[in-house]
C-alpha cells in the first residue's frame, strides 16, 4: 500500500465509523476473556487495543501462521514453548507442507509433527504448493474460514516485506483474515532470517525467551532436513540482538497491530 492509498482510507468516514463499531463489537464479544466487570469499567479502551489488562481468566487459543514448516517455529518457537507452558493452546498453522526436490512432503509433515510436540502445540496445513502461492479471492475467502472456524484469540503471521513469495502470501491471507473476522482477533508479525527474509522490521514487542529456548533450538532442529545449523545460528543472532534491545539474553519480536481488541503477549507481563 502506498502513502496516497493509505490516507485515503483514513479519511473514508464511513470506513472510520464501521471499523469504530467492529471493534467495540469485538471487544465486547472477548468479555469472556478479560471478565465482565473490567469491560464495563473500560470498553473505550479495550475499544482502542490499547488496555494493558491480562486476558488470563481462561484458556487463550493461538494461531501462529507461517509460508513453510518451520517459519513459525524459527519465528515464534520461544513464544508458543511460553504460551502452552501457561496452558494455552497453539496451532501451527503451515501455508503448504514445504516438499521441494529432494525434501518430500512425507519428510517436511513428519518433521514438522515432531517440532509441534516438543512446543506442545498440533499442525495445520491450508493445502497450497511450496513456491506456488496464490493469494486471490478464492484463497483469501479459504483461508479465512480455514482460520475463523479454529476461533482464535490472537493470530501471529510474518511480515509482509520478506524476500520470498510464499511468506508474502501467508502475510497477506493472515491479514485478510483479521479483517474477513472484523478484527475480532490479535493480529501480530514476527521475523525469520532477517536481511535473508525479513527485511524492515521494526517491533512494537518483545518476549523474554530464555527458559524456552532449548525447547525452540529442538523445535527448530527437528526439521533436519533444512540446515538448521546454518538457520539457528541467523535466527539465534536476531534473538540475542532482540535480547539487547529489551534487556534480556534472548527475545523474540513481534509487530503488534493498534487496532487489536486486546494484547495477548501481556499474559507475559510480570506480576
Ligand atoms: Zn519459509
Amino acid at each position: 500500500m502506498n502513502l496516497d492509498q493509505e490516507d485515503t482510507q483514513k479519511n473514508d468516514p464511513a470506513d472510520s465509523e464501521a471499523q469504530m463499531s467492529i471493534s467495540r463489537r469485538a471487544a465486547l464479544s472477548r468479555a469472556g476473556v478479560f471478565g465482565a466487570s473490567l469491560m464495563a469499567a473500560r470498553p473505550a479502551a479495550m475499544a482502542e487495543g490499547s488496555d494493558g489488562s491480562r486476558p488470563t481468566t481462561r484458556k487463550l487459543k493461538i494461531i501462529v501462521a507461517g509460508g513453510h514448516p518451520g517459519d513459525p517455529e524459527y519465528g515464534c518457537g520461544g513464544t508458543i514453548a511460553r504460551f502452552t507452558d501457561l496452558g494455552h493452546e497453539v496451532v501451527l498453522l503451515y501455508l503448504n507442507e514445504g516438499d521441494w526436490m529432494e525434501n518430500s512432503a512425507e519428510t517436511r509433515v513428519a518433521e514438522a509433527k515432531a517440532a509441534c510436540e516438543i512446543l506442545k502445540t498440533r499442525p495445520l496445513y491450508a493445502g497450497q504448493r511450496n513456491g506456488h502461492a496464490i493469494v486471490d479471492e478464492t484463497h483469501y475467502e479459504a483461508f479465512g474460514k480455514l482460520v475463523l472456524a479454529e476461533k482464535p484469540d490472537a493470530v501471529f503471521t510474518q511480515w509482509p516485506v520478506d524476500s520470498h513469495r510464499d511468506h508474502r502470501a501467508i502475510s497477506m491471507l493472515a491479514f485478510d483474515a483479521w479483517r474477513q473476522s472484523k478484527r475480532a482477533f490479535a493480529l501480530y508479525y514476527y521475523e525469520v532470517s532477517n536481511g535473508e527474509d525479513t527485511l524492515q522490521f521494526s517491533p512494537t514487542s518483545y518476549v523474554n525467551f530464555e527458559t524456552t529456548e532449548s525447547r525452540k533450538r529442538a523445535a527448530c532442529f527437528a526439521h533436519a532436513s533444512q540446515t538448521p545449523d546454518r538457520y539457528y545460528a541467523l535466527q539465534d543472532q536476531v534473538a540475542k540482538f532482540r535480547g539487547l534491545e529489551s534487556g534480556c539474553a534472548r527475545a523474540e519480536a513481534f509487530v503488534r497491530m493498534a487496532q487489536n481488541p486486546f494484547d495477548v503477549l501481556s499474559v507475559f507481563a510480570k506480576a
